[in-house]
């Protein structure tokens, strides 16, 4: 089983605001393994079987090996509407929102 992220002992997710994607990729580029582009040409993360999760706001679990890819894709991303997250709480810790 893949170890999902966690800073300071806590879990994150992802997830994205599709409203203000610009269909670019590069989160795809940075992270294949968590985000896509879809048909419709905007970005969604994916769930445990490799699907889209393609509700608004769905969210996808961080997995470790991967927290630099997230974060940079997050950071990188020209729509600034990458948003990662501790699951215990949802504050934003990493992202637009982000303190
Ligand atoms: S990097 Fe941001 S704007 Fe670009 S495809 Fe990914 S989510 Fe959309």
């Amino acid at each position: 089983m893949q170890q999902d992220a966690v800073v300071g002992g806590e879990a994150l997710e992802v997830w994205i605001d599709q409203d203000l994607c610009t269909g670019d990729g590069i989160c795809a580029q940075y992270a294949p393994e968590v985000f896509e582009l879809d048909i419709d040409g905007l970005a969604y993360v994916k769930g445990a079987g490799e699907e889209l999760l393609q509700a608004p706001g769905a969210s996808a679990p961080v997995p470790l090996p991967l927290l630099t890819d997230v974060v940079d894709s997050a950071r990188e991303c020209p729509g600034e509407c990458i948003h990662v997250r501790r699951v215990s709480d949802s504050v934003e810790v990493y992202g637009p929102d982000a303190e």
